[in-house]
């Protein structure tokens, strides 16, 4: 097995990290019902999508 021959310094090592971070994700409002749902996504409150009923949400 390859092993390194010398300790990852700190500042290599923050440097190697610094691409880790996660971003927040993201939300918007329903236009349909106000819920906040991700873009690009169906509405998991009422189903909806550009503006019709994709699925139907009971309950
Ligand atoms: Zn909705």
């Amino acid at each position: 097995m390859a092993v390194p021959k010398r300790k990852t310094t700190p500042s290599k090592r923050n440097m190697r990290r610094s691409h880790d971070s996660l971003t927040p994700a993201a939300f918007q409002e329903c236009s349909n019902c106000g819920e906040l749902k991700r873009p690009h996504h169906v509405c998991s409150a009422c189903g909806h999508y550009n503006g019709r009923e994709i699925i139907s949400v009971d309950a």
